[in-house]
């Protein structure tokens, strides 16, 4: 594919090769498109490519050229001091939310937020991302970040409780908060159906703190106080944002 080999070409340039790179890349998309026509897909409907060409020469020109030293700083290596964990929601990009500028934040999205418990059998993709953020990178906090009408948390709270899914992987993976589920049913049980979801938006993040605990890097981090775990909750309706933090108590080791 004349895409690929073009992308891969602007991977290999030098920064100063990037613009060339992608000029040539979305000539090439211009080439194409007519021919194909019969096979379109998304990616080749003009107005996508406007789209990034538009976004990819505003950042250039407004963020990389007008930041020289910070790119130049980066292009060496990244010292993030921060992994967050946010919804793939696209209306709660942590960058925008919390003003994170390149190079501060290491980010994991997912539906919901979640973090599942350590297990080297299932989601490696989460368990591969924390193990380098503190085994290469060594952050030294990590935030959760919840949300506002979520939709990964409303799918979690409308499960069917005969154990039955509807989809081939999100049921399987909002799954992984039903014990904050099950924590918001016997507390607020009561109360009306949205406002549970909300509770359950909260809770869903206590549940990936104490998950994050599993991690033996994390653990010991915490041991050496040298990591602080924070959960956060943005309310894009009100545009809040709440902060909190995981207070844990760890004993000294007993040898017998
Ligand atoms: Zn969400």
């Amino acid at each position: 594919m004349v895409e690929t080999e073009a992308l891969e070409n602007m991977v290999k340039h030098s920064i100063e090769g990037v613009i060339p790179g992608l000029k040539k890349l979305l000539r090439d998309q211009e080439d194409m498109s007519s021919e194909e026509d019969e096979e379109s897909c998304g990616f080749s409907h003009p107005a996508a490519v406007e789209r990034i060409k538009d976004g990819f020469m505003y950042f250039k020109t407004w963020k990389f050229d007008e930041s020289p030293e910070l790119y130049n700083q980066l292009a060496q290596a990244q010292h993030p001091k921060i992994l967050v964990f946010a919804c793939s929601d696209s209306r709660v990009c942590p960058s925008h939310v919390l003003d994170f500028q390149p190079g501060e934040a290491f980010i994991v999205r997912n539906i919901g937020n979640m973090v599942p418990a350590f297990n080297q059998l299932r989601y490696s993709g989460v368990g591969a991302t924390i193990e380098f953020a503190f085994v290469n990178l060594k952050v030294e906090n990590i935030l959760v970040i919840g949300h506002s009408h979520c939709g990964g948390i409303e799918r979690l709270m409308s499960l069917p409780e005969d154990g039955s899914t509807s989809s081939d992987f999100i049921d399987d993976w909002v799954k992984i908060g039903l014990p904050a589920k099950a924590k918001v049913k016997a507390d607020f049980g009561h109360l009306p159906e949205q406002e549970q979801k909300s509770q359950c938006e909260r809770e869903a993040v206590n549940l990936s703190l104490t998950n994050l605990l599993s991690y033996p890097y994390v653990k010991s981090a915490l041991e050496n106080k040298s990591v602080s775990l924070r959960g956060g909750y943005y309310d894009f309706v009100g545009g809040k944002f709440e902060l909190w933090e995981l207070k844990t108590l760890f004993t000294s080791l007993i040898h017998m």
